[in-house]
Formats: C-alpha cells, structure tokens, sequence
C-alpha cells in the first residue's frame, strides 16, 4: 500500500489535502492524472447506467425493460429531510475520547482491540452476572465481532443507520437491551472504557454518540432554526424528488434515478488513504419497482452491479460480493449485499465495502411522506410519536403514492439502492493495476518495471505520442498524431523528453495502455510503431490510422 501511495503522489494521482499547511485529516485532493482516472470511474458508471441503457429492451437478467435517468440535487437539503430519513437521530457512532491525548475513537474500534472472550467476560461483569447467570448470546456476539472487524455499521439492511440502539440478543433469560446501553453499561463498571487509548495508552471516556453529519446554518443568524446539514449520502435527493421525476420525464415504474455527487460524514477516524474520507464522492441510483417484482429486481442489480467491477478489471479472487446474513437484515429488506475489495491496507483475509446492494423497500418514500418512521413491538414499521401522540419528526405530508395509468392501480414503489462510492472505487482500481515486473531497459539490463494495468476505459491518458528523436520532421508527424487523437476525444500525451525506454516506462508507471513511436521509417513508409503496455507487443500501422486503431481497441475491438 505505501508503494502505492508514493506513486500516487509522485506521479499526480491524489495528494493530502492542504498538503503545505500539513494535511487536513480524512480529506484529499486529486492531481491532474488522479482527476482523470476519476472522472473516467465516474463517467463509466454513468455511461453504463444511464447515457448507454437501452428503454425498450430488457438487458440480459433483467425482468423487464425499464427507464433511467439521471438527477443533479443540492448539497444542503431542507433539514426536515434528515430528521425525516433518520440520518439526525440514527447516524451517529459511539465514540470515546483519550483524557490524555484527547483523541477520538470509535467505540467499535477500540473495543474491537479486545480479544472476543474478554469482550464477553468484560460484558458479564458489566452487568453484574456471575458464571452462568447470564447467557450471552455468544453467536450474535461473535457476529458483531465480525462487523466491527470488518468495520461495517451494525444495521447493514439500512445503509443510513449506524444504529447503536439495535438490540443485541444477549441473553437467553430476557435481559435484553440496545448496544449503545450495553456499552454505557459496560464503562460504567469499568468493563469495555478500560481499554486504553490506542495512541497514548491513556484513559478513555465513556461511550458517547457523535453525529456524522456537518453541521452550517443557511442565513446570516446562526440559529437552531437556520441549523443546516451538509447531505451525508446522495440517495435522499432522489426520495425527495420521486413525485418531480414522474411527474415531468414521464417515466414510469420500473424506472430508476441516478446521481453522483460530493457527500460528507465527519467520520471519526479517517484511515486508509482515501477509503474512509470525510468528503468523498458516491454514485447512487434508486430504483423505483412494483413490490410484488422487488425480489426480482434486487437479484437482477445485485448481479449486475457486481458484474460492472469485474467488467472494468477487478477479475480475480480480490472481489467479492458478500450477502448480508439474514438477521442482519431490516425485517422489510429482502436482501443486502455489499460488493467487497480486498485492500491491500486490510489484513489478508478481510475485505472492505465497495458498493452495498440494499432492498430498503418502501421505507425512504414512506419516511418522507409521514415522519421517521420506528419499528413497533411487532417488528412493523410505525411513525414515531412523541410525549403528546405527533410524529417525532414529520414527513413532507406529500402523498407520494404512484398511480399506474395502465392497471389503475396505486401503490407505493419498493426500491433497490445501488450505492457506490467514486472514491472507494478508484482506489480499488488503482490498487488492483498496481504491477511490478522486470523488463530490460535501453542497456539490455533487467530492471524493475511499474506498471499500472488499468482497463483502457479508465486509463488517464489512452494513448502517448513520442518522436524518437527531436529532429528530421519526428516532433512534427508525432504532433500531427496527437492531435488527430485529441480531434477524436481521445484523451493523449504528447513527450519527446528522454531515452525512448523511459519515456515507455513513464507512460506504464501511468496506465497509458497505448504508445506510439514516430521514427525514422515513419517518413518513407507513412507507418509508426503502436506498442502495447501489457503484452509490450509492437506492431506497426498507417499514422494516420491511429485515432481509429485506439478508438477500435477502446471500443473493444
Ligand atoms: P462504511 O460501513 O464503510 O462506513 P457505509 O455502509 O456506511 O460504509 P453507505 O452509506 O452504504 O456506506 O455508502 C455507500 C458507499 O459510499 C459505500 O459503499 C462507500 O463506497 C462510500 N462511502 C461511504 N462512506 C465513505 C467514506 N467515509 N469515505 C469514502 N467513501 C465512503
């Protein structure tokens, strides 16, 4: 992983943010190559889920044929939608703080440094139980060991929550009780909060919940009321605008609405190069289906979006797409899978998430039409009340409900949520093209070779262009090639700076996938040398061929 930071900074793919005034934590900036492979992961995701998707044929595996189209929402939303959503209540982590060094932990992760059965034994004497007298519920415990392992949220059926009142089925004699309480339970004995600072080895605080979302205020008085939020996910932005989309592009369900767009979470502990930023970027789309098709669909995306990772590269055992356990799952979700990469920055073995696959039915539709919606001793989804019988937190009030003109039928559409992140990805591309192999350089002599084998689609640059020598016309015919590419669309390089072998080795060290070489023949035979980053085949065409030769080869051919 460090060879692959290095390169990245070395080369112009992702700096620190703020880099001169040293770093701001858990941000980053993308330099000119890192710019380009990004917009390319972006710009693929976008092609392939809505500028390419064909309305009136069903892609293969699909039930139906179906609509898609895109959708442009702001960052800051009216507040009402997070309360609404749960994201104010619900997306908070416990975290703890060192009294020393003051330092922020998630609680997740500090108690995740206990060994499982002293997380257990820590828990039984928290609550005061002598041997025997209370049975944990070993399996649902070594399950959120494994979560916090890996470190997933506790409520993966909904990608929203990170929810600490979940309940853990900790004892067999009904004391049951939401983790969060467990926890407070736990420091309160001095069970779980004595585990030390991890960076100083000081004392921690208790537990307590931190909200991940940033705060602003929208006006000039800085009011509870003016109280904004910076939007922590994408997806609330085509809930809200459900009724706009059908009402004004007439589509109609199955339709679904795709966005790619900045969002932030004040993560508490930032790590891992770019996987786990405070701004990063997602590409989310909400797929809009009769309920009793939602099955169907969500099989259908979950292969799909999984398929699209491997169409792009990632083709060996470092992907993985992990159904979540049934009891993982909100009891209105039929299914959630998250697509998984095994980073190079994780212990070998662990994966972490991708995108996340999630069937949220009709819970975001409905949340929005009437309040923050609760799950009711039955397990049902109900309204929260407050003390006086209103809802906690109100809906738009808005009746949501779609009506289909053909059946006459109305109902409110169950959705599939495909939430990927732009960032997460590109990092997952990097890291899988990251290659070093030994090649001999001008000398004859073998030296190590870095290349970055990137599917062309997502290459920075497609193609570089060189003159072999500065003189006898080469820069000209090699400029006159550049710029045919450039004509094209096809983003290109042009370099005469160099021996030839490093000029190649700079390009592969980069993921240009294509090379082509003026030289001395060029003149008399009208043909160059185009040389390839993987197979380091040279082959010679027609110069003025070589926009359609890539084009050929970037379409696949
Ligand atoms: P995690 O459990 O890793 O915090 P999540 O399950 O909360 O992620 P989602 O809410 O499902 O994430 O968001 C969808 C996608 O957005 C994730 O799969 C990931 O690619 C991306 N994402 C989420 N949080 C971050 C982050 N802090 N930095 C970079 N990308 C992120």
């Amino acid at each position: 992983m460090d060879d692959i930071v290095a390169l990245c900074k070395r080369r112009g793919f992702i700096f620190q943010s703020s880099e001169i005034y040293g770093g701001h934590n858990g941000f980053w900036d993308y330099g000119p190559l890192g710019t380009e492979l990004k917009r390319n992961v972006r710009n693929a995701w976008y092609h392939d889920m809505v500028t390419s998707h064909d309305e009136l044929q069903a892609p293969s595996g699909a039930p139906r044929p179906f609509q898609m189209v895109g959708i442009e929402t702001a960052l800051i939303m009216h507040p009402q939608v997070w309360r609404a959503s749960g994201h104010y209540d619900l997306f908070a982590d416990m975290m703890q703080t060192c009294r020393v060094c003051k330092k922020l932990f998630r609680a997740d992760h500090v108690a995740g440094m206990l060994r499982e059965s002293d997380w257990v034994a820590s828990l039984r004497e928290a609550l005061g139980a002598g041997d025997g007298a209370v049975a944990f519920g070993h399996d649902s415990l070594r399950q959120w060991a494994t979560h916090k392992k890996r470190g997933m949220k506790l409520a993966p059926g909904l990608a929203l929550v990170r929810e600490p009142d979940r309940t853990l089925e900790a004892t067999a004699d009904g004391l049951e009780m939401p983790f969060a309480e467990l926890l407070r339970r736990a420091a309160a004995t001095g069970g779980v909060a004595q585990d030390a600072c991890p960076a100083c080895g000081g004392d921690l605080t208790e537990p307590r919940q931190f909200n991940l979302m940033f705060e602003t205020y929208t006006g000039a008085i800085q009011t509870d009321e003016n109280r904004a939020f910076l939007r922590p996910e994408t997806a609330q932005g085509m809930f809200v605008n459900f009724k706009n989309v059908v009402d004004s592009s007439r589509v109609k369900v199955p339709f679904g609405i795709a966005q790619i767009g900045k969002s932030f979470r004040n993560e508490i502990t930032p790590r891992n190069f770019t996987f786990r930023s405070r701004e990063f970027e997602q590409m989310e789309m909400e797929f809009f289906c009769h309920p009793d098709e939602s099955r169907q669909w969500y099989a259908y995306w979950r292969d799909r979006r999984f398929r699209w990772y491997r169409d792009l590269g990632i083709t060996g055992d470092n992907l993985i797409l992990r159904d979540h356990d049934a009891d993982e799952l909100s009891h209105y979700s039929v299914g959630t899978a998250d697509v998984e990469y095994a980073f190079p920055f994780l212990d070998p073995g662990e994966f972490g998430e991708l995108e996340g696959v999630a069937h949220r039915g009709d819970f975001d539709l409905r949340s929005h039409m009437e309040g923050k919606l609760v799950k009711d001793d039955q397990g049902q989804l109900v309204v929260e009340l407050d003390a006086a019988g209103n809802p906690r937190h109100k809906g738009s009030g808005k009746n949501l409900v779609y009506f289909d003109d053909e059946t006459r039928e109305k109902y409110l559409p169950h959705v599939i949520e495909p939430a990927a992140g732009a960032d997460r990805a590109t990092l997952a591309f990097l890291c899988e093209a990251y290659y070093v192999d030994e090649q001999p350089d001008d000398s004859g002599e073998l030296q190590a070779r870095t290349v970055l084998r990137l599917h062309p689609r997502l290459a920075p640059y497609k193609a570089a262009v060189f003159p072999l020598i500065k003189k006898e016309g080469m820069p000209e015919k090699a400029g006159e090639i550049y710029r045919q590419l450039k004509r094209a669309g096809i983003q290109a390089f042009y370099d005469q700076q160099g021996a030839i072998g490093r000029r190649y080795r700079r390009q592969d060290e980069i993921g240009t996938p294509w090379c082509i070489t003026v030289d001395g023949d060029t003149a008399s035979d009208g043909t160059v040398t185009l040389r390839d980053r993987d197979s380091l085949e040279q082959v010679r065409i027609p110069a003025d061929e070589v926009a359609g030769e890539i084009a050929r080869r970037l379409a696949g051919g």
